[in-house]
């Protein structure tokens, strides 16, 4: 017989993992049993400012009231077809995306891999079927230092050694440019050119912003040279910047948009290719699928995140207490920081290496209850739920002045 989780210490559970987990993961030494809004439980009662939200999957923090209320309506009726099926949800899910992110079709899947994967695929089909490129020629362009996934064709292109190195033989077909830098782009586009898949702004990189005009730039140079421009908002999406997307604080429209996370709404994966009419509908039946793609759990959940995303309160919180973040962060600077990039409620923070590596602010926060995670070497990223309060985000940011002394 097993105890009951609950009779057992954090302590004992990360005992526990270590022999039966794979090691693909380094998380900070809390185990999280509960949680709720911006706050969470460990085992032992102790409580958590989430400073992370998921990676931006819980944008609207933990078990939203809405979320969760059409998640359990939807456990109560219906939670499977697959698409062999038509199910009740996904019409409204579809349309009311589609609505939100001002383009016409949509390509449920579940992870955010995934909708890179399809987007990918897309790209290629229509490369071959509307631009005319020679079979098994097409090549899409990406920046470099991106992040957009762990399968074996998306860490083909990745820059990060860790990601790739022991993964090959590796997909051909992309090409690597420097990002924030259009006269690269320009060159590395061609007659075979699909497709310009690029992050508005790089998460994982260390919250990455592009200069004004980039994407303004991204968008004049792909319609130009008659190639798509992919904007992969998975983790800037839906809110987390301010604006419903990145791409909006430019008034950018790309032909292909990529979601997932926050879609989610911190319940079920939920991932999409949004697109032009003319690109995703080279998809014809067979060609492309998922068993778990479009379920309606996954269409009820999706949707009520969109009416959320709707009323526009998420997008004006993200840009309201981005201020506040900007100026704590601002002042931090010089005692501790070196510098930080910010675009609403997320920043990508450089931490100077006499005040320590991301790793041990991490940890050292974790004891001050707040939860961050490092990116590289010495930045972490603060992406809290849009939901969080100035008193709360005023909190953490003294709590990361505090853990800033040196050693
Ligand atoms: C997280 C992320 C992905 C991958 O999403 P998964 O759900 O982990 O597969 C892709 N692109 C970007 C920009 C991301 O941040």
């Amino acid at each position: 017989m097993t105890a009951p989780v609950t009779t057992r210490t954090s302590a004992d559970l990360i005992r526990a993992e270590e022999p039966v987990l794979a090691h693909n993961y380094h998380p900070l030494p809390v185990v999280v049993a509960r949680a709720e809004g911006t706050w969470v439980e460990d085992v032992e009662g102790r409580r958590y400012l989430d400073m992370l939200a998921g990676y931006s999957a819980l944008n609207f923090g933990h078990r939203h009231p809405a979320l969760i209320e059409a998640a359990h309506r939807q456990l109560n009726r219906l939670t499977l077809t697959s698409r062999a099926f038509h199910n009740d949800k996904l019409a409204e899910f579809a349309e009311r995306l589609a609505e939100l992110t001002g383009l016409d079709m949509v390509l449920p899947m579940n992870t955010g891999a995934e909708a890179v994967e399809s987007g990918i695929k897309v790209a290629r089909k229509w490369a071959y079927d509307v631009k005319g490129v020679p079979a098994d020629q097409a090549t899409i362009v990406v920046a470099a230092e991106n992040f957009h996934g762990r399968t074996t064709t998306i860490v083909s292109f990745s820059t990060d050694e860790t990601a790739r190195a022991g993964f090959g033989p590796f997909t051909p077909g992309f090409r690597i440019v420097p990002y924030n830098d259009l006269a690269a782009l320009e060159a590395a586009i061609d007659e075979t050119t699909a497709a310009v898949l690029l992050e508005p702004i790089q998460g994982e990189a260390g919250v990455m912003i592009p200069d004004d005009g980039y994407l303004t730039g991204v968008r004049e140079l792909t319609r130009r040279k008659g190639c798509l421009f992919i904007a992969d908002e998975i983790q800037s999406g839906l809110g987390r910047t301010g604006r419903t997307l990145a791409v909006d604080h430019e008034s950018v429209v790309p032909d292909v948009l990529l979601l997932g996370k926050a879609l989610g709404g911190g319940i079920v994966p939920v991932s999409a290719v949004v697109a032009r009419r003319d690109v995703l509908s080279v998809l014809r039946p067979g060609e492309h699928g998922s068993t778990f793609g479009g379920n309606p759990l996954a269409a009820a959940v999706g949707t009520a995140v969109v009416e959320l995303l709707e009323t526009g309160e998420f997008q004006h919180r993200a840009s309201e207490l981005g201020v506040v973040l900007r100026d704590g962060l601002t002042e931090l600077v010089g005692k501790g920081v070196l510098g930080f990039r910010a675009r609403g409620l997320w920043a990508g923070v450089d931490i100077d290496p006499a005040f320590g590596t991301g790793r041990e602010i991490g940890e050292r926060l974790l004891r001050e209850g707040v939860l961050v995670k490092d990116t590289h070497g010495s930045t972490i990223r603060l992406a809290p739920p849009l939901t969080i309060t100035a008193d709360e985000l005023t909190g953490a940011l003294g709590a990361l002045e505090k853990v800033l002394t040196r050693d």
